[in-house]
C-alpha cells in the first residue's frame, strides 16, 4: 500500500491519518468547502477540495472521491464511518478501479446493510436471534397477526436503518396502523428502502457487541465486548469495555457467536457484532456493522491493539499475527462521546463557535477530536467534537479518571454533553452496573445536571469560606495558646 485516500472528516480522519503516518503510508485527505480550515485538512500530506458543505455534494460523492485517488496516485481509501462507509456500491466502484477498499467486500456491506439480509444469513449458524419476522411487512392484516403472535410492545423498525434512526415502538394494537405508516414513510425518505419489519420489543435490554477481526486467510477472531447502553434517541453516548455484567462463559459464547456472524457474511477486516442482552444474560442478534465503529478506541485501550492498523494489514493481505488465545483483556476503558448538544434541552444540536475549547490531558486519558478553540460546529454534518475516553485498572478507576477528564476539558461557545457525561458517571446506577438502554429516559433529567451545578456552588462557597477564615487567621497575630495558632504557617 503506498497511499492513502482518506473518505472522511473530523476526528475519524485524523485517527485513521495518525495510524497510517506511524505505519509510513502518505495520506490524501478530502474536504468540503466547509472543513477548508479544518484540522484533518491539514494535517493530511495533501488534500483535495471535492465539493461545497453538504455532505451530498462532497463526502457522499463517489466517482469524485474515485478519481481523486487515482489522480493522487492513492492505491487505498479508508472510508471510516458514516458517509461511504456502508455503501456497497462504493466497495465494488473502488475493487472495478484497482483501489483497495480498507473493510469488507461489498458482498459484505450488502448482506449485513439490511437487517433482513442480515436476518437470513446468519439463520443457519444456531445464533440466538431476537423474535419477530424475517421478511418485511406492508400488509396492515399481515403486522396485526405478526405483532399479536409475537406480543405487545413490539419494534417496527426500517430494514436499512442506522444511526439509531427508523425505529416505532407499539404498545398496542390501535396503535399499530398508524405507526406503520409512519415507519415506512420515514424509511422510504430516509434510506431510500421503505422496508420494515416487526421485532418484539425487549423492554430493558443492555446492548453489548462485540468487535471481530478477520483476515484473508480464513481466521477470525473476537476483541472481547463493549457495552454501550448508555444511549438517547437509540445512539450511544457513553460506551465501556469490558462490561460490567457478562461472565467469561457469557462472554465466550457471544464472541463465538459473533465469528460465526462474521463467517456467515464471509467478513473481512474490521467489523462489530451486535446484541440486546436481557437480564439473565440470554443474548439475541441484532445487527453487524460493517466498518469501524465510532467507539473502537475503548477496546484498543483494553487489548493494546491499533485496529486501524489491524485493518490496513488485513487490507493489504497479512495474516493476523495471534490467535484468539493470545488475547485477554487488560483493565477498563470508557468512552465519552462529546457532542455539541444540550443535554438541558432534549439533546437539540446547539452548533456555533468553540470559544474556549481547552483540551483534558494526562495519563489514562485519550481525546480523539478534530476541532480547535476559535473553529464553528458545522450544521451540516454529525455535531459529534470529540470522544473523551479513560483507563482504569478497575471501573472504578476508570470511572475515577472520567469524572477528572471531564472536569478538565473547558468548552465555551456551544452546549455539549459533557456535563451529561458527569451526570451518569455520578449516577448510582452506573457506578453499579445496574442499568440498561433506558438509563437516560428512567434517571436523566435536566434537573439532575442543574442540581449537581448548585451542588457545584455550595462546595465553591463552602471553600471560599474556609479559606477566608484561614485568611483571617493568619491576619491577626496569634500568640502561643490561642485558637488560631495553628492555622499559621
Ligand atoms: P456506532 O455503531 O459506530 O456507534 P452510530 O450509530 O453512532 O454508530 O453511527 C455512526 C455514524 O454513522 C454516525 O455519524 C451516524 O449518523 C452514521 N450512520 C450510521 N448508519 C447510518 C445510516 N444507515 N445512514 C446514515 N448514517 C448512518
Ligand atoms: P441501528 O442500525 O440504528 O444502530 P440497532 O438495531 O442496532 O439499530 O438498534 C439500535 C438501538 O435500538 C439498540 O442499541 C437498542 O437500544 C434499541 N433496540 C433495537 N432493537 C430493539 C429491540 N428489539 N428491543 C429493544 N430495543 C431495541
Ligand atoms: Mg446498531
Amino acid at each position: 500500500m503506498k497511499k492513502i485516500l482518506i473518505a472522511n472528516r473530523g476526528e475519524i480522519a485524523l485517527r485513521i491519518m495518525r495510524t497510517a503516518r506511524k505505519m509510513g503510508i502518505p495520506v490524501v485527505a478530502v474536504y468540503s468547502s466547509a472543513d477548508r480550515n479544518a484540522p484533518h485538512v491539514r494535517f493530511a500530506d495533501e488534500a483535495v477540495l471535492i465539493g461545497p458543505p453538504p455532505s451530498g455534494q462532497s463526502y457522499l460523492r463517489a466517482e469524485k472521491i474515485i478519481e481523486t485517488a487515482l489522480a493522487k496516485g492513492a492505491d487505498a481509501i479508508h472510508p471510516g464511518y458514516g458517509f461511504l462507509s456502508e455503501n456497497s456500491a462504493f466497495a465494488a466502484l473502488c475493487a472495478s478501479n484497482n483501489l483497495t477498499f480498507i473493510g469488507p467486500s461489498a458482498y459484505s456491506i450488502e448482506i449485513m446493510g439490511s437487517k433482513l439480509a442480515a436476518k437470513e444469513a446468519v439463520k443457519h449458524y444456531n445464533i440466538p436471534m431476537v423474535p419477530g419476522v424475517d421478511h418485511s411487512i406492508s400488509d396492515e392484516a399481515e403486522a396485526r397477526k405478526v405483532a399479536r403472535e409475537v406480543g405487545y410492545p413490539v419494534l417496527i423498525k426500517a430494514s436499512a436503518g442506522g444511526g439509531g434512526k427508523g425505529m416505532r415502538i407499539v404498545y398496542e394494537e390501535s396503535e399499530l396502523k398508524e405507526q406503520m405508516e409512519r415507519a415506512i414513510s420515514e424509511a422510504s425518505s430516509a434510506f431510500g428502502d421503505g422496508a420494515v419489519f416487526i421485532e418484539k420489543y425487549i423492554t430493558a435490554p443492555r446492548h453489548i457487541e462485540i468487535q471481530v477481526l478477520a483476515d484473508q486467510h480464513g481466521n477470525i477472531v473476537y476483541l472481547f465486548e463493549r457495552e454501550c447502553s448508555v444511549q438517547r434517541r437509540h445512539q450511544k453516548v457513553v460506551e465501556e469495555a469490558p462490561s460490567a455484567v457478562l461472565s467469561p462463559e457469557v462472554r465466550q459464547a457471544m464472541g463465538e457467536a459473533a465469528v460465526k456472524v462474521a463467517r456467515a457474511a464471509d467478513y473481512l477486516g474490521a467489523g462489530t457484532v451486535e446484541f440486546l442482552v436481557d437480564k439473565d444474560l440470554n443474548f439475541y442478534f441484532l445487527e453487524m456493522n460493517t466498518r469501524l465503529q465510532v467507539e473502537h478506541p475503548v477496546t484498543e485501550m483494553i487489548t493494546g491493539l491499533d485496529l486501524v492498523e489491524q485493518q490496513i494489514r488485513i487490507a493489504r493481505g497479512e495474516a493476523l499475527a495471534f490467535r484468539q488465545e493470545d488475547l485477554r483483556i487488560h483493565g477498563h476503558a470508557l468512552e465519552l462521546r462529546v457532542y455539541a448538544e444540550d443535554p438541558m434541552n432534549n439533546f437539540l444540536p446547539s452548533v456555533g463557535k468553540l470559544e474556549v475549547y481547552q483540551k483534558p490531558s494526562g495519563e489514562n486519558i485519550r481525546l480523539d477530536d478534530g476541532f480547535e478553540e476559535g473553529m464553528e460546529v458545522p450544521i451540516y454534518y454529525d455535531p459529534m467534537i470529540s470522544k473523551l475516553c479513560t483507563f482504569g485498572i478497575t471501573r472504578e478507576a476508570a470511572i475515577k479518571r472520567m469524572l477528572e477528564a471531564i472536569a478538565m476539558y473547558r468548552i465555551e461557545g456551544v452546549a455539549t454533553t459533557l456535563p451529561f457525561g458527569k451526570f451518569v458517571c455520578q449516577h448510582p446506577a452506573f457506578t453499579s452496573g445496574d442499568f440498561d438502554t433506558h438509563f437516560v429516559p428512567k434517571y436523566f433529567t435536566p434537573e439532575g445536571i442543574a442540581a449537581d451545578g448548585e451542588g457545584e456552588v455550595e462546595v465553591a462557597a463552602r471553600l471560599a469560606l474556609k479559606l477566608f477564615q484561614q485568611h483571617q487567621a493568619t491576619l491577626t497575630i496569634p500568640h502561643p495558646g490561642s485558637p488560631s495558632w495553628g492555622l499559621v504557617r
